[in-house]
């Protein structure tokens, strides 16, 4: 249940309301809004005389939940907005991470000259083994402030865990919370207070419900700029590395209020794949794409089997426009 409380309350009033109701204070400027744990609770008359409206869920989304906001949340990225009904799919490309600086000015290159707006790229990777490359870290960090500033360029990096979540909050337009951090409530709770978007990716074995529940750890620490990203789910079936769930964007469209990426390149684990299907996710009216892209992928320290090279990108990218204008979109 969410409640708008009547405006002007003193912080006591609020505090003592929320002991009450066991609800979570969300944080902002405008009137206090409390978000209780169970989906119905009756009021005292003495509580419903603070009140100003209530919204009542029966799922597990609430701050999330489309019923309870009409329209998908506008998210300002740059001089960009998506969601909101903006007609922006937001293109993010570059290499899985920052591995050197002619690496990463070469992808800067390459997408500031299609006019892509976002470079993306890792530089604390969570990877699988300990013993592969890790990321560059802090340098990584430098590298893409550099880019970001001779460029033009905004720029999306993931956060690893909790001790370099401020390094990242800090260098970041987008901070990107990766598939195996989904779960990382000390990273969903620092993003809830980091007044920067968040693109928060499905965990690659978890539930449309446990993925928006994630989302709202965000949300409920008052930071509304949050975009979900569906980047492919573990399946029964091995020929692809995972199964891009394209019936679950479906669901996020329709259900949550919530703009919606998609990254087909983590999802198919093979380049072959990947321009198909970021096609299809582009003819689904997607807020944005996540693709990777690097200038020798067979040598590429992670990630190799994905990434485009760059006349496979620019193929791609050609091929896009007049898909998403089909659906009345354009890339940026
Ligand atoms: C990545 O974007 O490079 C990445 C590690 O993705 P995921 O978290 O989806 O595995
Ligand atoms: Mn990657």
């Amino acid at each position: 249940m969410i409640i708008h409380l009547k405006e002007h309350l003193d912080a006591a009033a609020v505090e003592r309301l929320a002991g009450e109701l066991e609800a979570v204070v969300v944080p902002g400027n405008g009137r206090a809004v409390l978000v209780t744990p169970a989906a119905r609770k009756t009021l005292a008359p003495d509580q419903e005389a603070l009140t100003d409206s209530v919204f009542v869920s029966d799922t597990d989304m609430q701050l999330a939940d489309r019923r309870y906001r009409r329209e998908t949340r506008s998210i300002e990225v740059g001089e960009h907005r998506i969601g909101g009904g903006s007609d922006a799919t937001l293109m993010m490309a570059g290499p899985c991470s920052v591995e050197s600086r002619e690496q990463i000015e070469a992808c800067a290159e390459l997408v500031a000259g299609l006019g892509v707006s976002t470079l993306r790229a890792g530089c604390f990777k969570p990877r699988t083994s300990p013993y592969s490359f890790q990321g560059l870290g802090q340098a990584g960090l430098d590298l893409l402030a550099e880019m970001r500033e001779r460029y033009g360029l905004l720029v999306i990096t993931e956060v690893r865990d909790a001790t370099h979540v401020d390094a990242v909050i800090e260098a970041a337009d987008i901070v990107q919370i990766g598939a195996k951090s989904m779960y990382d409530h000390g990273i969903l709770r620092r993003c809830g207070s980091a007044g920067k978007p968040v693109l928060l990716k499905r965990g690659l074995a978890t539930t449309l419900q446990e993925f928006v529940q994630a989302a709202e750890f965000i949300l409920s620490g008052g930071n509304e700029d949050v975009v979900l990203c569906e980047r492919g789910i573990r399946t029964f079936e091995p020929k692809t590395r995972f199964t891009l769930d394209l019936c679950g964007v479906a669901y996020l469209k329709h259900h949550t209020n919530l703009p919606v990426v998609v990254d087909p390149t983590h999802a198919m684990g093979y380049a072959y794949g990947v321009p198909d299907l970021a096609r299809a996710a582009t003819a689904m009216g997607v807020d944005g794409l996540l693709i990777e892209t690097h200038p020798d992928p067979p040598n590429a320290l992670s990630d190799a089997s994905q990434q485009l090279d760059f006349a496979q990108f620019r193929e791609l990218f050609a091929s896009l426009g007049p898909v998403a204008a089909a659906v009345g979109r354009r890339i940026v």
